[in-house]
C-alpha cells in the first residue's frame, strides 16, 4: 500500500486553491492511502474522506516553540474534538484572508463552503509537551513534520525531546539518520500544498487490512519502505 500521509487542502492559507476533493482525488491516483492534515485544523477532513478508500484523518499542529507536530486519529470525530481544542489555544485575531491567504471550507462535492475565520497560520500557546499529550489523550498518533527543516522540531529546538512521539518525517537522508539515531521511526511524506506536490514521497507498507491502526502498528514496528521522486530516496 501506498500512502503519503501529509497532504494540506485549500483550508491551508499557503496551500493551492486547487486542493479540493476531485483534484486531490485525480493527482493521488497512484496512492492507496493519503493523510489529511491542514495547519491547525482538521475540518475540511470529511469533505476528503472519500477521495481514497483509507484517508488518515489529521492536522498538523503549531505549538509555542514554533515547531510543526503532524497529529493523526483513527476517527474524524477525535480530529474535529483536538481541533476544537487548538482554536481555543490560537490567537484571539480574525485571519486576513486577502493578505495572509484563503482558508477555505468545502464540501465532498468541491464546493467552497465558508470561510475560516481562526489565524491556522499562527502558533498555538500550547508547548510541544501539552500538545502530545492532548493528541495522546485523545487516542491520536502524533509524528513530528519535516523534522530537519524550517517549523520542524530538529531545526527549531536542535534535538528531538524525550515525548511520546515515536515517528518522524524527515526531507533529507541526513534527516533520516538523526531521526533514527534518536531512536526514532523515520517516514517521510510530501507536504504537498499543491496538486502535482500529492505523493512525490509516500511510504509503502505491506498492510493486511485497511484499518488506519494497522497502518501507525506497520509504522512503529518499522514494516514500510521509503518512495519518492528524490535521488535518496531512490
Ligand atoms: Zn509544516
Ligand atoms: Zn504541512
Amino acid at each position: 500500500m501506498k500512502l503519503d500521509l501529509h497532504v494540506h487542502t485549500c483550508l491551508s492559507p499557503c496551500a493551492d486553491l486547487l486542493m479540493v476533493p476531485d483534484v486531490v482525488k485525480d493527482f493521488s491516483e497512484k496512492l492507496d492511502a493519503l493523510g489529511i492534515a491542514d495547519h491547525n485544523s482538521a475540518k475540511n477532513v470529511r469533505a476528503f474522506s472519500r477521495v481514497k478508500e483509507i484517508v488518515v484523518p489529521g492536522l498538523e499542529i503549531q505549538t509555542v516553540e514554533d515547531v510543526h507536530l503532524l497529529c493523526f486519529f483513527t476517527k474524524i470525530e477525535n480530529a474535529l474534538k483536538v481541533t476544537e481544542i487548538v482554536y481555543e489555544h490560537l490567537p484571539k485575531i480574525r485571519h486576513d484572508h486577502e493578505r495572509a491567504g484563503y482558508q477555505l471550507l468545502v464540501n465532498e462535492k468541491g464546493e467552497y463552503t465558508g470561510y475560516e475565520d481562526h489565524p491556522l497560520n499562527m502558533p498555538t500557546d500550547l508547548t510541544l509537551k501539552e500538545v502530545v499529550e492532548l493528541v495522546v489523550k485523545n487516542g491520536g498518533f502524533p509524528v513530528y513534520a519535516h523534522a530537519e527543516r524550517r517549523f520542524g522540531v530538529l531545526f527549531q529546538l536542535g534535538f528531538f525531546p524525550e515525548l511520546e512521539v515515536y515517528v518522524a518525517e524527515v526531507v533529507s537522508e541526513e534527516g533520516k539518520i538523526l531521526a533514527e539515531k534518536a531512536g526514532l521511526r523515520a517516514i517521510v511524506a510530501s507536504d504537498a500544498h499543491r496538486p502535482e506536490e500529492i505523493g512525490k514521497r509516500y511510504i509503502e507498507i505491506s498492510c493486511e487490512g485497511k484499518r488506519i491502526e494497522k497502518i501507525f502498528e506497520s509504522i512503529l514496528r518499522g514494516e514500510y519502505r521509503l518512495g519518492g521522486v528524490c535521488p535518496w530516496l531512490g
